[in-house]
């Protein structure tokens, strides 16, 4: 603030006063506040657009999962419509195998190898049958399309006659089954259909999952319910002594495919079906199920099931129960085919088959046995045993089977030094191409996918016999019997034909005669010994692969040897101590045999021929 005055005649002073003030802005107009406007309003004007922009996201994403799941419903309709229908086709088909093999065999106008051919059929159309309905139910279940249809029945005699139909198969498993039920053969009102389905998988899971000589009992009692007076409850307990279930594995169970050994080396056939569609079954008549396990004890599974007294519809139709057990669970006796002479040559290729079902086993050793000397096992580890012990020329094996499964048997097979000649053939319905190269990584020869053909998979056997006998002409050849021709004369120097072999244990065998040949005490004991091989497996694989015994072999290559050493200027004598024979008199005996001529005319004929 500055100040200048003047006086009353206008004169100005020259100096001027000053006070210095400071005016401070109000706290709302300083650049602080005008930042935090600006701030304000950019937040603002950002939190609009995010607001906006999200809302449009939100509204987007709402439709867009709107309409994925329209269409995953769509294609899930589609998926299970094509189920149906395709399952649909699957049955007219089948029943066109079922009806005419019936038919067959009601003739009776076969002998017995073709009637239980027949019966083969016949029990395996069955089979995919059941499997196939179970697939529809489930479909129909899903499309919300099964119903409810009560009929009457005396519920003790049905459930005692679905029991006993189990028998035949109970019998052959050496499973003592056992029906109680103390209750009156009163009639009630209850769906027939569902609660067959509901009891078969129970007590066909209970049969498969129990061991021989176990048990399985079925107990069933009635209750009125206690408050309506409409409605009994019918509970059925089905115990079994096999091998229970883990608790960890229990709570899944019911899940739709769930299987609680779902591994390529699982004991038990099966699809995880049967018991999701029990459960959904039980839940669609009103039930409940219930299951208590203990691993290496055994299964319970509690059923309860509502059912009306018959008043409640007096027109229901009436449950028709079959005086004959249905021929659907009774096992056949195992199929034993008979229609080609088995042959017992020893110079006929041994042929081992390892398949767990027995039928299709049965089947392979029936159709081969003309052609093949057959060994059969029904798991990975007694294949393995038997392929040790008798050293079969090819080895047929299934994937999936209880205990080790086919690729490991591959593995097996093809790195143990007793039985890495043998061919592998591997049987799997894995038609995937990953399973393909497993198998072959494995160093399978051959695979064949299920369903196949039995004059492809024979065709493919004969060409593998056929290759592995090329090769055993071949390693023959390369070792060049002496006496034979005068090839023997001309054929390269011994160590020549052992480095240029293929074959590891040839060459293995060569090193060792070569290294040893000059000891008398080279007996077949010690060769088998330094070859970590019993004697019989020495002698089973040397015929395999060269088609010599040991004997011969050694006696040819110390032969062999001899006219090598006598062509490179060694005396008789020399030749004779060299090549292990214990005296001059007996080399020259043995040399005579083979070669038609003694040492000394060998080497004076040879010595002609080279002048010549
Ligand atoms: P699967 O076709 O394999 O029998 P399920 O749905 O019938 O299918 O059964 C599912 C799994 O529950 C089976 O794979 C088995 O591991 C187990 N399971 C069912 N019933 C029994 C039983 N009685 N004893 C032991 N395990 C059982």
């Amino acid at each position: 603030f500055r100040v200048k005055a003047a006086n009353s005649d206008g004169i100005w002073h020259e100096k001027e006063a000053s006070v210095r003030l400071l005016i401070r802005s109000p706290w709302w107009a300083t650049g602080w506040a005008y930042g935090l406007y600006a701030l304000l309003a950019g937040g603002a004007v950002w939190g609009f657009i995010r607001f906006y922009t999200s809302r449009i996201q939100q509204q987007q994403a709402m439709k867009l999962s709107r309409r994925e799941a329209e269409q995953l419903k769509a294609v899930d309709e589609l998926k299970t419509r094509f189920f149906s229908n395709i399952t649909h086709e699957f049955r007219t088909p089948l029943s066109l195998i079922m009806s005419p093999v019936e038919k067959l065999l009601r003739d009776n106008r076969f002998d017995e190898p073709t009637q239980q051919t027949l019966a083969l059929v016949q029990r395996n159309a069955h089979q995919l049958l059941r499997l196939i309905n179970q697939l529809l139910d489930l479909a129909k279940l899903e499309a919300h399309h099964m119903v409810v249809s009560p009929m009457r029945g005396g519920i003790t005699e049905f459930v005692g006659h679905l029991t006993e139909s189990f028998r035949p198969l109970a019998d052959q498993k050496w499973i003592t089954l056992t029906y109680s039920a103390d209750e009156p053969a009163e009639e009630y009102l209850f769906d027939a259909d569902k609660w067959e389905k509901i009891l078969f998988n129970l007590l066909s899971n209970a049969l498969k999952f129990t061991g021989s000589g176990g048990s399985v009992t079925v107990t069933l009692s009635i209750n009125p319910d206690p408050v309506a007076t409409d409605v009994s409850w019918v509970s059925i307990c089905i115990a079994d002594s096999g091998i229970g279930i883990p608790p960890e594995n229990l709570p899944h169970i019911f899940d739709r495919f769930y299987q609680v050994d779902a591994s390529h080396t699982r004991a038990y056939e099966g699809t995880g079906i049967g018991l999701s569609l029990v459960n959904e079954l039980v839940g669609l008549v009103g039930g409940s199920i219930r299951v208590e396990s203990q691993p290496g004890v055994g299964t319970t599974f509690r059923v309860l099931l509502p059912v009306q007294p018959t008043s409640a519809n007096p027109e229901a139709p009436t449950v028709i129960v079959p005086d004959k057990a249905p021929s659907t669970t009774a096992p056949l006796p195992t199929v034993v085919f008979s229609d080609s002479e088995p042959v017992a040559d020893s110079q006929t290729p041994l042929l081992l088959v390892v398949e767990d079902n027995a039928d299709l086993r049965n089947f392979l050793v029936s159709s081969l046995s003309a052609d093949y000397r057959m060994l059969q096992a029904a798991d990975g580890e007694a294949g393995w045993h038997l392929t040790r012990t008798e050293l079969p020329d090819i080895v047929v094996s299934d994937v999936m089977m209880p205990g080790i499964d086919g690729y490991e048997l591959t593995h097996r097979i093809k790195t143990h030094p007793d039985t890495d000649h043998i061919a592998v053939v591997i049987l799997s319905a894995k038609a995937a191409h990953h399973s393909l190269m497993e198998g072959l990584q494995e160093g399978a020869d051959d695979y064949v996918s299920k369903p196949f053909h039995l004059d492809e998979l024979q065709l493919r056997l004969r060409n593998l016999i056929s290759r592995q006998q090329k090769l055993r002409d071949q390693y023959r050849q390369q070792f060049a019997l002496p006496g034979r021709s005068r090839s023997s004369v001309d054929s390269p120097h011994t160590t020549s034909r052992i480095n240029g072999l293929e074959d590891v244990f040839l060459r293995r065998v060569y090193e060792l005669l070569e290294n040893h040949l000059n000891d008398p005490a080279l007996t077949v004991d010690w060769l088998a010994d330094a070859l970590a091989m019993s004697g019989k497996t020495l002698h089973r694989k040397l015929h395999s692969v060269i088609q010599l015994n040991p004997h011969e072999l050694i006696r040819y290559y110390r032969l062999r040897k001899a006219a090598d050493l006598l062509r490179a200027g060694h005396s008789p004598s020399q030749t004779a101590s060299l090549t292990g024979f214990k005296t001059p008199s007996y080399f020259t005996a043995v040399f005579k045999e083979y070669y038609h001529k003694t040492p000394t005319e060998f080497i004076q004929d040879d010595s002609g021929m080279n002048r010549a």
